[in-house]
């Protein structure tokens, strides 16, 4: 077999956005405020919200503005009573205008004049920047942008924010910024930091209430070793939706993500950004790196204090070399974790809605390989694999099927036997081929080649569902009528 170096991979650029959502600062700067009403007393009290030292001009200032003036939420807001005038925008770091009309776009010409950033409510065509619909966890704060589109949907999101982030989310962050030089002096960057503030997010998620005294600290006890860690995590049979939660939170903690070609290009979106990802593996034949190599460079870096997710298709306890990873990890004293994934019999099972039980035909599954570690055939007991009442599921054999089935066959399997391939289960290439065991051979010829395929035969393989046979035996469809 060919042997290739691991293949470093990036991830997908960022899709275009309308704007960039940034968090402006604007503590003790001067934002000017020129208008009247609801309007400019809602922004000069965000504004002021932020620290700014408001100028509010306005010739009928009126009385709710007063009352910010007099004890506005941070900052400051003076109320200048006659209306603004060009000069006034020199040196501020913000313009928000509440005007109509000529008045709106000399207001706008002003602030760009002067190199300050403006908005003009209402008019975004007018405007150098928008406000995004607010949640205000103090010092958490999130803005929802829809460019204008829906602000209706806007403000849905908000409310659904607002439901799930509970008040004391705040003292929860201000708890974390008081704690961060602490722990920066006890941890090194990397995994055994991450994963205390992990620890730490989950808790300010889940809490209902501000943290009580002593409560973040106790997070420190727990506090796992300074040295990396290694995560196998099963991606699942292809749909990245069968990704758990658990592996998504394990690919948002990776330092470095070693995954096989057999993992959607879509799981490696859930990780971390910043998370090296590497391409170590491909199934069934074809180039590959070493298994030693991949082991050997996964010590490395966790020894190098990395978290490393070690990301493999299906589960990873199932025809997935766990077993080699685990013991080159335990041998070094390297502390393993493993996530289960779907592995790919159950969801082709799902796919084809297709039980592998059934009180009628089939109380027993089984999972065999079709490839030795040599790449042969393996040296199965082959009586044990053709019990009709037992519906097996062949891995890694169907480009070998031609030498299976004359052993099976000889071992006393009926030809008759129901039998059912599946390729690429789960994913939009999804097909399947159901027919007599003794036609399976002939007939995966139907099936794309290079993408990966399971045998299922005897058992409830009889009852999968009959594919369309406008396609020559061929199904291209995930949602089963047949
Ligand atoms: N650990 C994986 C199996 C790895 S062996 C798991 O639990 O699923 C690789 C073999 O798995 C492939 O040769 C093929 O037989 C099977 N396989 C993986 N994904 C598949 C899919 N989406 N459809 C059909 N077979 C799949």
């Amino acid at each position: 077999m060919m042997q290739v170096p691991p293949i470093d991979t990036r991830p997908a650029r960022l899709a275009p956005m309308p704007s960039l959502p940034v968090f402006f600062s604007l503590n003790g700067r001067r934002a000017i405020v020129a208008g009247n009403g609801d309007a400019a007393l809602w922004k000069a009290e965000m504004l002021a919200a932020a620290g700014a030292h408001v100028e509010v001009y306005a010739e009928d200032a009126g009385d709710d503005l007063s009352t910010l003036g007099a004890g506005p939420p941070a900052g400051r807001v003076d109320i200048v009573a006659r209306s603004w005038q060009a000069d006034d925008l020199q040196g501020a770091a913000i313009a928000i205008g509440a005007l109509e009309d000529d008045e709106a776009e000399a207001f706008a010409q002003a602030a760009r004049a002067h190199g300050v950033p403006v908005n003009i409510v209402d008019h975004p065509q007018l405007s150098d920047f928008s406000f995004g619909t607010l949640v205000n966890r103090a010092p958490v704060t999130i803005a929802i942008g829809t460019d204008g589109t829906a602000p209706v949907l806007g403000q849905a999101i908000r409310a659904k924010i607002e439901a799930l982030l509970h008040p004391s989310l705040g003292a929860w962050a201000e708890a974390s910024r008081r704690l961060r030089d602490s722990v920066k002096a006890r941890l090194p960057m990397g995994g055994a930091r991450r994963s205390l503030w992990q620890r730490f997010a989950a808790a300010a998620l889940a809490a209902r209430a501000a943290p009580k005294d002593g409560e973040v600290e106790e997070l420190f006890a727990e506090m796992p070793a300074t040295a990396g860690l290694v995560t196998l995590v099963g991606g699942g049979p292809g749909d990245p939706e069968l990704l758990t939660l658990k592996g998504m939170r394990a690919l948002q903690s990776a330092d470095v993500i070693l995954y096989d070609r057999l993992v959607a290009p879509e799981i490696l979106e859930f990780a971390r950004r910043e998370a090296k990802r590497m391409l170590v593996g491909k199934s069934g034949g074809g180039p590959q790196c070493k298994q030693d190599e991949i082991n050997a460079l996964m010590v490395q870096l966790a020894k190098s204090g990395k978290h490393v997710v070690r990301l493999k298709g299906g589960d990873p306890m199932v025809f997935g070399r766990a077993a080699e990873e685990l013991n080159a990890c335990r041998e070094q004293g390297i502390a393993t974790q493993i996530v289960p994934g779907i592995t790919a019999a159950l969801g082709a099972a799902a796919a084809l809605q297709m039980p592998l039980t059934d009180r009628d035909c089939a109380d027993r599954v089984q999972f065999a390989t079709g490839h030795s570690r040599s790449g042969s055939v393996p040296d199965h007991d082959w009586a044990t694999l053709v019990d009709p009442a037992v519906t097996t599921v062949f891995y890694m054999a169907a480009h070998k099927f031609g030498e299976i089935m004359p052993r099976l066959l000889s071992a006393g399997l009926d030809p008759d036997t129901g039998a059912v391939a599946v390729v690429a289960a789960t994913t939009p290439r999804q097909q399947f081929v159901k027919c007599r065991a003794g036609d399976l051979p002939e007939r995966l010829s139907e099936c794309e080649k290079g993408q990966p395929c399971l045998i299922m035969i005897g058992g409830t393989a009889a009852r999968a569902p009959q594919q369309g046979s406008e396609n020559a035996g061929v199904n291209i469809s995930v949602s089963i009528t047949g």
